[in-house]
């Protein structure tokens, strides 16, 4: 509409902010950075996973009653698959986004039988497409009838004139024609991606297996136990390239009706599982890593010409060659495969995320010699990609090539045994990451990945399983395949060192790798692998126990032990096994009754003030299953830990003599107990005190040596519990208010305590960020500094002005690092009126790429001035000659909820704009992502009240689409931070302003 104004005190908005849309598109390199996965997070991880983790139909339960393992009368040997993905219309060879394939299937019969029952999903089949031949006799065997089992749907049945006979070979000839789904990302799917120097769109076609989708792209033997060797031809259109998992042998035109087809050749491969195979249809080009970091075997990663022709190919081909090298040598075990590809596929539309997902919406999947990446997950542009990115891209990649050895070599038998592979992958990429990019401190980050998260998920009904997993169930299992076998897996592993010791463990995996090769394992081959190793190597275990005895209890029950210390007299204390304690939801601990108790064989290790060694971590004694207390000698006037470094998998309560030592030696000499030891020291204590174990300031008495602490992993336990008050108080810790009526003591107390601390730990690690500093230095600095900025720190906001006023004055050169510029970029639009906000405008108009115009878009919600607020969320809305796009839309608002004195604007706007933002955002599922975007935040009787006004009041509009807002689950969230506020907001006051008054005595 002409005629509208905007206008900030003199300033006008840009004409070009009104008419940037289209072109604006056209230049942001859209499909190379998708939105960052904060964005889609809802809180703090563990709420992601523990809420609905277990999928249940409406009755609540998940079996079904139907038969999912295959019956067996015959077993895959080799396969050789010739499909042709069909991406362009009109082709004579099929539809578009169909896959016409060929399939023959070489078997040994292992039980006569008139019958084969192989897997099928969504694959249509001719008539006459089956054909059976003897391979001994060159007999035919006539195919009497063949369709879909009723048994289910994923089994296809195939009935014969005459009995199969055992000790025979045959080949199973199959044609036919399997979907390229367009919705569904399994199986053989469509992607695209844009171009962004054209603006076109280009799309490929690619493969998503794992666990049980190879059987939508061909008729196959489709568990893991089941390997075989693969001969697989793609056809593609001559401009086109394909990738699949052997190296490309051949490139010849395809004999059909039509030119400008090929056919392209792969050599055999090694003995693979199904879901391990992969092929790839694109325009992609590639980089290749130095091939003297892995010799011989070319190491490339694929992605958008443009792309790669930025460099950003290089990191990863460089970490992919130099893990593989490190992992080789680590197992004494080569690598199986002749070549590594890796490959970016575009980000995922939001309406496509899956909950469950949301941790790790990464890795696609990693499959023998090529693997395939979400491309954020792939693609580092120097200069662009924040340092955190990189980290993760660097984690990751040695997580997916561990695969290569764990998965793809051997196998898990079938998929009870997934942390077979994501264990060992999990814990593995921590020790191949510190050797190809050691600046991110990988080994102290293991803990905090796995243990901490690992006893989140183990400590509640909904998300705590046992490990060795106990369905078949095929959806059941597929929802287990996050979480507990990667986290606990690894914990498990980390507490297998500790006990057998380092070296050993490497040994003992390197011979079940060796004896399990391109073969399937479950559980106890592992254990049998370890034990004699151990036998080897002198290590012994208590009471004639074995490896298998030992793990037994670790890995088919859930949960852990709470070990309690004891001081008994000046040299004794008591460990005690007291419970397993599984909590059921957020209610204070049950006690869950099937549960056997004191079932764990526990190794206790021990560090004290005599022996202050925290890199031994062998068990000086155990606590034996059934048995509940071991007395063990020790000082008990001066500081002890048990588990240093928290190597086994167990949490430990002390009584107040042995804390009150330790909390005198950290507020001495704080170094003296390891980093690792302080992290879980203090996790244990927020957890106790959050089932209602112990009161919070037990926990937080343990903080009050911080200024000295500048180790992330234990602040982030610290600020991790803070997390609400962080969300919450914010409005108070503006230094303008700091004095006014609206500061409130509370929040006063928090950041009289907090800042000192927070600006004493930056002033040891370096306030501001200097060009040589990598990794985790980067990381940690950023996460206090946010912190800082946040409670109003006079240091940080001078840095952040600082450092945007520089660029204000010259904008060729932007001197606020990738790394801060989420949360800066925001308080030099706030420090600076109207003039600040329209640079960051302007900024916002010119970005090209999609990290700095989502980082720039967030500030924008960050100006002081409500009316411009509120013009501008309509506009964003209401404007499409804006051009922001829904991701940078959702970050505005969620910006505007984070921010307690802007809240109520986010919530007035959803009120008196669902329809338009409904209409804006393209559907409901989008605007379910937006009201979790702001009751994460809202903690007040009153906002839930408004929230459920909005709900109501639109009602009509909401379910008349598809997909229904989730309002339950949101006022769950909601009612989940009045609790907490309820429960802790008094005593964590009341604590803060003790020390505070104690501080100020000291003073005096
Ligand atoms: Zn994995």
């Amino acid at each position: 509409m002409a005629g509208v104004v905007y206008a900030y005190g003199s300033l006008t908005f840009p004409r070009k902010f009104l008419h940037m849309g289209g072109e604006r598109f056209k230049k942001k390199e859209y499909d190379i950075f998708a939105p960052p996965t904060n964005i889609w997070q809802k809180g703090s991880r563990d709420d992601v996973f523990t809420k609905n983790y277990i999928p249940r139909d409406k009755n609540g339960t998940l079996t079904s009653g139907k038969k999912f393992r295959l019956p067996l009368e015959v077993v895959p040997f080799h396969y050789i698959l010739e499909i042709t993905p069909i991406l362009n219309n009109g082709s004579k060879l099929g539809a578009q986004w169909t896959a016409p394939g060929n399939i023959k299937i070489l078997v040994d019969c292992v039980r006569v039988s008139d019958s084969i029952t192989l897997h099928a999903f969504l694959i249509k089949f001719p008539k006459d497409a089956i054909k059976i031949r003897d391979l001994k006799t060159g007999e035919k065997l006539d195919v009497t009838n063949h369709g879909q089992s009723e048994e289910n749907e994923d089994f296809y049945v195939i009935k014969l004139a005459k009995e199969l006979q055992v000790g025979h070979k045959y080949e199973i000839d199959i044609t036919y024609i399997a979907p390229v789904s367009l919705k569904r990302l399994d199986g053989l799917y469509r992607n695209q991606y844009t171009d962004y120097k054209t603006g076109q769109t280009k799309y490929l076609v690619s493969t998503q297996f794992e666990p049980y989708s190879a059987r939508q792209a061909f008729p196959c033997f489709d568990e893991p136990g089941l390997k075989a060797s693969f001969d697989i031809s793609i056809g593609r259109k001559a401009h086109h390239i394909s990738l699949s998992n052997g190296n490309l042998v051949s490139s010849v035109p395809m004999i059909t009706v039509e030119k400008g087809w090929i056919v392209d050749t792969f050599n055999t491969t090694v003995k693979m599982s199904t879901y391990t195979v992969a092929f790839i249809v694109s325009d992609y080009s590639y980089t290749e890593a130095d091939s003297n970091l892995f010799p011989n075997r070319p190491v490339r990663i694929y992605g958008p010409k443009a792309v790669i022709d930025r460099g950003g190919g290089e990191f990863s081909a460089n970490v992919s060659a130099r893990v593989l090298a490190f992992y080789e040598n680590y197992f004494d075990v080569p690598y199986p495969m002749q070549k590594m590809d890796s490959v970016a596929v575009p980000g995922f539309p939001v309406k496509l995320y899956d909950k469950f997902r949301k941790k790790k919406p990464i890795k696609l999947l990693f499959i023998a010699g090529l693997n395939i990446y979400r491309d954020r997950y792939l693609i580092e542009i120097p200069g662009v990609t924040p340092e955190a990115l990189r980290g993760t891209i660097s984690s990751i990649l040695a997580h997916e090539l561990a695969h290569q050895w764990f998965g793809n070599l051997v196998t898990c038998d079938y998929w009870q045994n997934i942390w077979l592979n994501e264990g060992f992958a999990t814990y593995y990429s921590y020790i191949g990451q510190n050797f190809t990019n050691p600046e991110f401190e990988p080994m102290k980050k293991l803990l905090v990945d796995a243990n901490q998260f690992a006893f989140r998920l183990d400590s509640r009904e909904r998300s705590s399983y046992p490990i060795l997993l106990d369905s078949d169930h095929p959806d059941e299992l597929a929802h287990r395949f996050f979480g507990i076998p990667y986290y606990k897996g690894a914990a498990l592993i980390r507490m297998l060192d500790g006990i057998l010791t380092s070296n050993t463990l490497r040994a003992g995996i390197s011979r079940y790798l060796k004896r399990w090769a391109f073969k399937a394992a479950v559980q106890d081959d592992l254990f049998v692998a370890l034990q004699e190793q151990a036998e080897e190597d002198g290590i012994e275990l208590p009471n004639n126990l074995t490896v298998t005895d030992i793990m037994n209890g670790w890995t088919k029950q859930r949960g852990f032990p709470v070990i309690r210390v004891v001081t008994l007299n000046s040299s004794t204390i008591s460990v005690i096994q007291i419970q397993n304690d599984v909590r059921v939801d957020q209610v204070k601990t049950k006690k869950l009754q099937e549960q056997p108790y004191l079932s764990w064989h526990v190794p206790i290790s021990i560090a004290s003030a005599d022996e202050p060694d925290f890199s031994n971590h062998s068990p000086k004694v155990w606590l034996p299953k059934g048995v509940a207390l071991v007395n063990m000698d020790v000082d008990t006037t001066k500081w002890l830990i048990i588990n240093p470094d928290a190597t086994a998998y167990f949490r430990v309560y002390y009584d107040d003599n042995i804390a009150a030592n330790l909390r005198k030696q950290l507020n001495t000499d704080h170094s003296v107990i390891s980093p690792l030891t302080r992290s879980q020291l203090l996790d244990d204590y927020f957890n106790f005190a959050a089932q209602g174990e112990m009161q919070i300031s037990k926990a937080l008495e343990f903080t009050t040596y911080f200024g000295n602490e500048t180790e992330e992993i234990v602040w982030h336990i610290l600020l991790n519990n803070l997390r609400r008050l962080h969300y919450f108080y914010q409005e108070h810790s503006d230094a303008s208010e700091r004095n006014t009526s609206r500061s409130v003591p509370a929040f006063q107390g928090l950041r009289d305590y907090l800042l000192p601390r927070l600006e004493s730990a930056l002033m040891k690690i370096g306030f501001e960020q200097s060009p040589e500093d990598r990794g985790a230095i980067i990381t940690t600095r950023s996460r206090l500094l946010s912190w800082a900025c946040r409670l109003g720190s006079q240091l940080c906001l001078d840095y952040a002005n600082k450092l945007f006023g520089q660029w204000m004055n010259n904008t060729d050169v932007n001197p606020v690092p990738t790394d801060l510029q989420e949360f800066m970029y925001c308080y030099g639009v706030r420090a600076g009126g109207g003039k600040n906000w329209l640079f960051a405008v302007d900024q916002f108009a010119k970005a090209t790429n999609l990290l700095q115009s989502l980082r720039l878009a967030k500030s924008l919600a960050c100006i002081e001035d409500e009316d411009v607020l509120n013009v501008f969320m309509d506009s964003v809305i209401d404007k499409e000659t804006l051009g922001v796009s829904k991701e940078e839309f959702l970050v505005i608002f969620e910006s505007l909820s984070s921010n307690p004195s802007r809240r109520h604007l986010a919530i007035k706007f959803l009120r008196t704009r669902l329809p338009a933002v409904i209409r804006y955002l393209n559907g409901t599922r989008s605007v379910n992502v937006l009201f979790g975007l702001l009751t994460d935040y809202v903690h007040t009787e009153e906002e839930l009240v408004e929230v459920q006004k909005i709900y109501s009041e639109n009602l009509q509009q909401i379910i008349l689409e598809d997909d229904v807002v989730d309002i339950d689950e949101h006022i769950v969230d909601i009612k989940d931070n009045i609790q907490w506020m309820a429960k802790y907001y008094q005593p964590i006051r009341e604590w803060f302003e003790s020390q505070t008054r104690e501080q100020s005595h000291r003073k005096v």
